[in-house]
């Protein structure tokens, strides 16, 4: 069973069978017997992003995705400073040009 942590759920993923299940942050994961579990038919993982997907279909034309949450974690620091006044463009680092849009439900 792996269990990955995104930024606002708990993923269980059991390869045996193919299945997976999300749990929100901070459940204790002796709940997910009693969680929804879904099939899902491919998983990838990026390393080096920390982004993370399964396929929810045979064919895997519909993914979903989300990123490991890790401290410390620019995708909550994101959220948390979103409004906030912003810096002037080309004063944000290298390293913030992390993929989005996929979101993370
Ligand atoms: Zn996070």
């Amino acid at each position: 069973m792996d269990r990955i942590e995104s930024c606002n759920s708990l993923w269980l993923l059991d390869s045996t069978v193919m299945q997976f299940c999300r749990l929100p942050r901070g459940t204790d994961p002796a709940n997910a017997v009693s969680a929804p579990w879904q099939r899902y038919y491919a998983f990838e993982d990026e390393s080096d992003t920390g982004a993370f997907r399964v396929a929810l279909d045979a064919r895997r034309t519909r993914w979903l995705a989300s990123w490991r949450h890790v401290e410390p974690c620019a995708r909550c620091t994101d959220d948390r400073t979103r409004e906030v006044v912003m810096p002037p463009p080309g004063t944000v680092g290298a390293g913030s040009s992390r993929p989005r849009g996929a979101g993370d439900s």
